[in-house]
């Protein structure tokens, strides 16, 4: 047990130490004024609202982090994983759905103990700086909402892992990752026309000329335009953004209405160009194939460990696991201790899935280059970006390899000025 925690400690100081470093080197930098190529676009007070806003993000990520890792240590050496078991095994119902019962118990009480860090962020620091739109019945929708999607999404992939360990033994795990896969790659093209409308309105853009030119655009990009979307992200806040997702007849662009108020025709088409850049050169399949990889690798050493009577010992459960062997609640339990022995695999792969996701960014920016040949258009849509989503302008270059799918801005505009020359 003391090597679980010791983990997850490792995991916790970690992430709070990069993100306590990435304030400091931001508020060093941030003093010696802007940097060439920004000004005109922030002034002095955006600049201190950035670092504020930065800074205050990071401390209650680290106060987050404190009270989940103390949640886990207390669920683990109180004896209430054990407990939970025997009650389960207990009862009439089927072993699998007692296993079931044994993931998802402790995950929302987990789940509960993030739940202070989630208020104090919408209705704390994105009210303070002006973000926040949320009302409490909006929240507690999608709280509701967002509990059940995830619960039924694990339930049925545990009843799957569930069924494979009693048919294949110790190679449960490879139908595993054919589970999961297959589920990847029907959540992407499901997720747009069946989870999206659950928490969010989209309806095609209202203004028809910029349609007219979006349509011409996508013409000469050749990109089967399924649809081009307006999302009511207003209705929680005022953070702008733009997405492309879905596959075939789902795969589709989401402009946030917030964004479409405050940002040019032209701006809007390099964004456009951008989000057809990901669909043309091939990211969402790209990144589909190294999340393959990545839970391969996750399920294969989760099927080792729970192999191992060790495991069992570890949180009190060696007299159950020996009456019963992986069956029941054991199987539960079993799989929540691996994901979290395995947690800091995700962070330490981070850097990896990070750099190409980085990668992907600048080539799709160069490709909106190409279709829609305004650097300024790009640039400017950039700087609105990162100036009204108080954007860290100073990452710390650590801090970007592990957390940032996208380039910082004055790289991304330095690399189009490249490709612009
Ligand atoms: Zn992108």
């Amino acid at each position: 047990m003391a090597v679980i925690i010791a983990v997850l400690a490792f995991g916790f100081l970690f992430s709070c130490a990069l993100s306590l470093a990435n304030a400091r080197h931001m508020g060093a930098r941030a003093a010696r004024g802007l940097p060439a190529g920004l000004e005109g676009w922030f002034d002095r007070d955006r600049i201190a609202a950035m670092v504020e806003y930065n800074r205050a993000n990071a401390g209650l990520g680290c106060w987050g982090g404190a009270v989940s890792l103390a949640a886990a240590a207390v669920i683990l050496a109180s004896g209430f994983l054990p407990w939970l078991a025997r009650n389960l095994s207990g009862t009439a119902t089927h072993p699998g759905l007692q296993g079931l019962a044994a993931l998802l118990v402790p995950l929302f009480l987990l789940h509960l103990a993030g739940l202070p860090a989630s208020l104090a962020s919408s209705f704390g620091i994105e009210k303070r700086f002006g973000f926040s739109t949320i009302t409490p019945k909006t929240w507690a929708a999608d709280q509701a909402k967002g509990l059940l999607v995830s619960g039924l999404l694990m339930g049925l992939l545990f009843l799957g892992f569930y069924l494979f360990i009693g048919w294949l033994g110790r190679w449960w795990w490879l139908a595993a990752w054919g589970l999961v896969m297959t589920f990847s790659v029907l959540l992407v093209f499901v997720a747009p026309v069946w989870l999206a409308p659950l928490f969010n309105k989209f309806k095609p853009l209202a203004d028809p000329e910029l349609g007219e030119k979006i349509l011409s655009l996508a013409r000469k990009a050749e990109f089967p335009l399924a649809g081009v979307f307006q999302m009511d992200a207003s209705r929680r806040s005022t953070h702008d953004n733009a997405y492309f997702t879905g596959l075939g007849k789902t795969r589709r662009i989401v402009f946030y209405d917030t964004m479409l108020k405050s940002y040019s025709h032209g701006e809007l088409l390099a964004v456009l160009g951008h989000e057809i850049g990901h669909w043309k050169l091939g990211h969402i399949p790209r990144m589909l194939g190294t999340s393959a990889l990545a839970s391969g690798l996750a399920l294969y050493l989760a099927a080792q460990v729970m192999a191992r009577p060790w495991l069992y010992e570890s949180i009190g459960l060696a007299k159950i696991y020996a009456n019963m062997g992986l069956e029941g609640p054991v199987v539960g339990l079993a799989l929540l201790v691996a994901s979290m022995l395995f947690s800091p695999l995700g962070l330490m792969l981070s850097p990896l899935t990070s750099w190409l996701s980085r990668r992907h960014e600048y080539q799709a920016d160069a490709y909106s280059l190409g279709l829609h040949p305004e650097p300024e258009d790009m640039k400017t849509a950039l700087r609105k970006l990162g100036g009204r989503n108080l954007s860290n302008l100073f990452p710390h270059p650590l801090y970007v390899a592990f957390h940032y799918s996208h380039p910082p801005l004055l790289a991304r505009l330095e690399a189009i000025d490249k490709l612009g020359a």
